[in-house]
This record gives C-alpha cells, sequence and structure tokens, in this order.
C-alpha cells in the first residue's frame, strides 16, 4: 500500500542536503533495508546452484572423483545443501520480512557468506595441497569470477560489499602466505590488486542504486504532495482512500470521508490579495495536520480551498469530535498581514459521511455524501460541521454545531 512519507513515522528525513546524506537516512530506515535485501537477493537468483555445479564440473573432468570422491561428494553434498536452503530462504524472503526481518537479513547474508567461504577454503586447499594441483587454476579461475561477478551484483548490501570478496579471498591469501614460493607471492600480488578494484568496483555500484532510491523517494514525495501547503495531495489520497476501502471491506469496519471547505475564502483573495490567501490555506493546512491524531488518518488538500480527511476505522460520533477539533482549529487562526499591521480570521465548513463499506458498494459515494453534508453546512450558514443523513422520514436529527 503506497504510503506518504508525512504518514510514515519512522521514516528518515528527505530531502536531505547531499545525497550521501539522504542515501544514509534512506538505509536506515528498514523499509529501505528490506527493499534493498529483496532487490540484491533478485540480483543473485540461480547463483548458489552456480557452486555446485562449477565444483562438479572441475572436479569430474580432472578425475579428482576417483583420486578424492570424499572430497568431491562430500563438497558437493555441503554445495548443494546451501544452495537448497538458500533457494528456500529466497523464495519466502518477503514473508520472512514481514514475520521476522532481522533473521531474513541474517539467514540471507550468512548464506551467501557461507557460500563463499566454501569456495574460499577449496580454492586454498587446493593451493596448499600439492595433490589437488590438477584443479588449482580452475578453482583460483572461477573463484575470480564468483568473487569479481558476486560482489558487484550484492554491492548494494553493506555486509555483503565487504564480506563476500573477503571470505572467498581471505582464506586463499591464507594459503599461499603459508607456502612463500615465488609463484606465490605473485598470487598473492595478484589478489592484492584485484581486491583493491572488485572492492571500488562495487563502491561504484553501490552508490549507483543508493542515489537512484534517493531519486525515486523524492520524486514520490513530490508527486504526492502538495506543493503550497505541504500536505499530501489529491493523488496520494484517491490510493489511500481505495486502499483503506478495501480493507475496510475486508474487515467490515467503518470509514469517514470529510471534506472541508474554506468559508469565503474569495473575499480574502480580494481584500488582502493572493500571497495572504496563500498563507491562510498553509496555515489552515498545518492547523488541520495538528487536529489529526492517528498515523492511519490522511488529511489531504483537494483542491483550491478545498482539504478532503480520510478517518479508517472510526465511529460517526468519533468523526464528529474530528469535524469540530478541525473546525476549531480553523477558526483559532490570526494569520498576520504584514503590510497592514492586522490579522485574517477564516473559518471552514465540514461535511463527512460514515460508512461500513462493501465490495459492491460505489467507492465514490461517500465522497459524493460528505460534498452534499458540505452543502448543507454551507447553506446553513458556514463555520459549522453536518454529517450526512440518508434521505429517510425515520432517520433522527444529524450531529449539529454551530
Ligand atoms: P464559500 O464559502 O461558498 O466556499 O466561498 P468561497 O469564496 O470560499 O468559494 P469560491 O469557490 O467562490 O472561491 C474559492 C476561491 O479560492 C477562488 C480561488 O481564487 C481561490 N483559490 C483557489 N486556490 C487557491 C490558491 O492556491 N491560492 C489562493 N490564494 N487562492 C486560491
Ligand atoms: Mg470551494
Ligand atoms: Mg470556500
Amino acid at each position: 500500500m503506497p504510503t506518504h512519507p508525512d504518514s510514515q513515522r519512522n521514516e528518515g528525513t528527505l530531502p536531505a542536503p547531499t545525497w550521501q546524506g539522504a542515501a544514509a537516512a534512506l538505509d536506515s530506515t528498514d523499509q529501505s533495508r528490506n527493499q534493498a535485501l529483496i532487490d540484491t537477493t533478485a540480483r543473485i537468483t540461480g547463483a548458489m546452484y552456480v557452486y555446485v555445479s562449477l565444483w562438479l564440473v572441475i572436479t569430474l573432468f580432472s578425475g579428482m572423483h576417483r583420486t578424492h570422491p570424499y572430497l568431491v561428494w562430500g563438497a558437493a553434498a555441503w554445495l548443494g545443501s546451501i544452495a537448497l536452503v538458500r533457494g528456500v530462504v529466497g523464495h519466502q524472503l518477503k514473508r520472512l520480512l514481514d514475520y521476522n526481518p532481522g533473521l531474513a537479513h541474517q539467514l540471507t547474508v550468512g548464506l551467501v557468506l557461507c557460500n563463499g567461504l566454501t569456495w574460499g577454503l577449496l580454492t586454498a586447499a587446493s593451493v596448499y595441497f600439492p595433490e589437488l594441483e590438477p584443479i588449482r587454476t580452475s578453482m583460483l579461475l572461477v573463484g575470480v569470477g564468483l568473487s569479481s561477478g558476486g560482489t558487484v551484483a550484492m554491492a548494494i548490501n553493506p555486509t555483503l560489499k565487504v564480506w563476500f570478496p573477503v571470505s572467498v579471498i581471505t582464506p586463499v591469501a591464507l594459503a599461499t602466505a603459508s607456502n612463500m614460493t615465488q609463484g606465490n607471492l605473485m598470487l598473492a600480488g595478484l589478489m592484492m590488486v584485484y581486491t583493491v578494484y572488485i572492492m571500488h568496483a562495487s563502491r561504484v555500484v553501490s552508490q549507483d542504486y543508493w542515489r537512484a532510491q534517493v531519486a525515486y523517494k523524492a520524486l514520490e514525495h513530490a508527486s504526492l504532495t502538495d506543493t503550497l501547503t505541504q500536505i499530501p495531495n489529491r493523488l496520494h489520497f484517491d490510493r489511500q482512500y481505495q486502499a483503506e476501502w478495501r480493507r475496510a471491506c475486508r474487515l467490515g469496519t467503518r470509514l469517514a470521508v470529510m471534506i472541508v471547505d474554506l468559508d469565503h475564502f474569495k473575499r480574502i483573495n480580494d481584500e488582502h490579495g493572493h500571497p495572504i490567501g496563500d498563507t491562510v490555506l498553509q496555515e489552515a493546512a498545518n492547523a488541520m495536520r495538528q487536529a489529526i491524531m492517528r498515523p492511519c488518518d490522511v488529511l489531504a488538500r483537494y483542491g483550491g480551498e478545498e482539504f478532503i480527511v480520510l478517518l479508517p476505522d472510526i465511529t460517526e460520533d468519533g468523526a464528529h469530535v474530528v469535524a469540530e477539533r478541525l473546525r476549531a482549529q480553523v477558526a483559532n487562526l490570526k494569520i498576520a498581514v504584514p503590510t497592514r499591521s492586522t490579522h485574517v480570521s477564516v473559518t471552514c465548513s465540514l461535511g463527512y459521511a460514515c460508512t461500513i463499506p462493501q465490495h459492491h458498494h460505489d467507492a465514490d459515494e461517500p465522497i459524493r455524501q460528505a460534498d452534499a453534508a458540505l452543502y448543507k453546512a454551507k447553506t446553513e450558514g458556514r463555520n459549522r460541521s453536518r454529517s450526512w443523513q440518508a434521505p429517510s422520514p425515520l432517520r433522527t436529527s444529524p450531529h449539529t454545531t454551530a
């Protein structure tokens, strides 16, 4: 369900002064970290089966399965088991993130490192033990390919970006250091240069990813925010409304829609000018924002001097209390007009409708009803709230407050 940055109380603050600052803020949020884990896993789908396949190709073609059957089949079983567990975890990753995000991160990272370390140890063994010489070159070649490709593919994960190449390269480096022949010294030198290079390459990939994330978030924020009042706009309201409507249908809960219209706003523009009108809109939006208490409630600019409020899971009395709180907040405003050393006051009228939605209902109907109730509030004198009542002679009187 799309959520507006303002309604995500646990999200980092955007925009930040630099993309690095914004990326750090993003990376510190659970939502972005989880998304990065999903993206990382998507980039390496299938990679886990590569290890066991390559190991079998190298050892079977070199005839090692005849000379070292325990090593060949034991390592194949181990790599195959990791691949299976990685496959299951990857397949169930979204569910696991919902259930236990910490475990999802640890399992994913741990299994990848397990693969890297296993390959590193097998390659180190091929460097260290002379009888494994027939597979040495192939193991080194594949190790280089796996660690460079893997590191770049997983660069968006801060842990894997560093520890995956380390897990592959360290055992090989230790094996070469333990036997300082000229050939091994050259190998160690090559590995150092190579490690520095892939670390740099993974840094570039990581930067590109987080830059794109920051730009995407900024764009999403802009597309869902009203530029004048900085509260959510109509697009955001429509999305949230659809989502809350479906949720209320599923759960059988009530929701309320409220339309707020500033009274005689044209006069304010005419008497004080458009810039002051804009300030009044901003102050009214700000005041109303403070009257909206629950994170699931949505206040949005609907257009011009109209605002719309979505109150999920609320009673009719509850909606009346919120309507009156909004009305009082706006009525209490005193907006300074610097050029005339005076203040502008403003009032608003509100219409709202409560409903228990059902799948076959028209989702636009409560909005039309709230609009009809608003019209009633206007015609009965403004600066008041009215609830929509079904046109039945048996209905009792609506909430009325002047
Ligand atoms: P009522 O009490 O019946 O709602 O009267 P009203 O004057 O508020 O309503 P009307 O629809 O006649 O006028 C709305 C005005 O709101 C007209 C329009 O110029 C002004 N308006 C709409 N959007 C903006 C805006 O972004 N900034 C400013 N300053 N004025 C705006
Ligand atoms: Mg209007
Ligand atoms: Mg108006």
